[in-house]
């Protein structure tokens, strides 16, 4: 049988993105010797560590690479050593290159809860166990990029600060495609939330976004709703959703609030996803964990790698068309945290605190045992 190569590029990043990469890398070997898989790894720089070796947080080479990886798997960058370098220079400055420069502009952020961590949310356990919502999130768009924007001064001594918040079809109906076919290896339901009701750019959302399921989608169910209800929903009843796809600003506060549902930092992956090229029909694709660097945990063994290889499992289901093994992942996770395996950030009375490495080597027996059980 002929191996499927997956041509990566990893960034490790800053802090404890290094830590929790090492994880993911023995995932990788795991997968290469158990499931068929090749992997043609290339490891770059990326926030402050390539500040040091470059001068820059990403060089135009490394972004060249990811350019043409089948994904792109990020750490995290940042940390006070950095601090005081020159604002556009800041390891931050190499996230926005990359997400720019790729153009990726639908954000997906999971929010799932464990049944082992419903606990952990601030929300009551029946409410939010079981819960598995993806929020789509536009991101290169909207009021974050709109013009005319900035601050004036004003003839009568005020000052005046505009932002202005602009979508157009297309920018509305590549991100809604993504959600439909999001939706579709999922429950098959879309809420799309905006403000159609005072704002034009939200009555244009949501026209477009019907349009759009009339003519390619009439197979998903569609809902509409109204930002701020939709803030209410999630806290009242957030198993209502499936599929939630929003603009930027709208999907920025959602998906926190989302994450927050979830009850742990150390545990939420997400992904940013371009164009699919016409040829090849390959997205470009980034997966990073939502958490920073924790420099005030780095080095120290104590950071939860699972955040890390969530996003890895969504860069599997997404990226390099294997479903399956992202599921045998999932169900490893659930696996490990059900027999009490936890790190500091989610630690529990009665359970096992583990390292960084602990965390990655149970995964592994976990993943042993799903494939002797089957
Ligand atoms: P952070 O996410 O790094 O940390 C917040 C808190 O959560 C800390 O107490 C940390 O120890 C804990 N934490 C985070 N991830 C964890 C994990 N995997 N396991 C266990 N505990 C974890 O946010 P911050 O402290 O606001 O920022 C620190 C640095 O990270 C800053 O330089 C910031 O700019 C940068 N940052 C980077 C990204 C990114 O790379 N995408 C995102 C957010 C912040």
């Amino acid at each position: 049988m002929t191996k499927q190569t997956c041509s990566l590029v990893v960034l490790p990043g800053d802090g404890i993105g290094p830590e929790v990469m090492a994880e993911v890398r023995k995932l990788m070997t795991w997968l290469e010797s158990k499931a068929g898989l090749s992997f043609d790894v290339h490891e770059d720089l990326i926030g402050g560590a390539a500040i040091d070796a470059h001068g820059v947080p990403l060089t135009d080479e490394a972004v060249a690479r990811c350019q043409d990886a089948d994904a792109v798997l990020l750490g995290a960058v940042g940390g006070p050593k950095w601090d005081n370098v020159p604002y556009d220079i800041r390891p931050e400055a190499g996230l926005l290159k990359i997400r720019k420069d790729m153009d990726l502009f639908a954000n997906l952020r999971p929010a799932i809860v464990f049944d082992a961590l419903a606990d952990a949310s601030t929300l009551k356990p029946e409410i939010v166990k079981g819960l598995d919502i993806l929020i789509v999130r536009e991101l290169t768009g909207g009021v974050y990029f709109g013009e005319p924007k900035g601050i004036s001064d004003l003839p009568d001594g005020q000052r005046r600060g505009v932002n202005t918040q602009v979508y157009t079809t297309s920018e509305i109906h590549r991100v809604g495609r993504v959600a439909f076919e999001m939706a579709r290896k999922r429950q098959n339901r879309v809420c799309s939330a905006e403000k159609s009701n005072v704002m034009e750019s939200g009555k244009l959302w949501r026209e477009e976004i019907t349009k759009l399921h009339q003519a390619e989608y009439a197979d998903v169910a569609l809902s509409h709703m109204y930002a701020d209800n939709c803030a209410m929903q999630l806290l009242r009843n957030p198993r209502q959703f499936d599929v939630l796809v929003t603009d930027n600003l709208f999907g920025d506060i959602l998906s926190d609030e989302a994450a927050m549902l979830t009850g742990s930092l150390g545990m939420l992956p997400s992904a940013s996803l371009g164009l699919e090229d016409a040829g090849t029909g390959r997205r470009k694709a980034l997966y990073e964990p939502v958490h920073g660097s924790a420099p005030d945990i780095a080095g120290q063994g104590k950071a939860n790698p699972l955040a890390t290889i969530l996003s890895f499992s969504m860069c599997l289901r997404y990226s390099l068309d294997q479903g399956l093994l992202a599921d045998e992942i999932e169900w490893a996770v659930q696996d490990l945290l059900g027999a009490g395996l936890r790190t500091g950030d989610i630690m529990a009375e009665g359970c096992t605190c583990v390292s960084t490495s602990e965390m990655g080597d149970t995964l592994i027996k976990a993943l042993d045992a799903i494939r002797k059980a089957a």
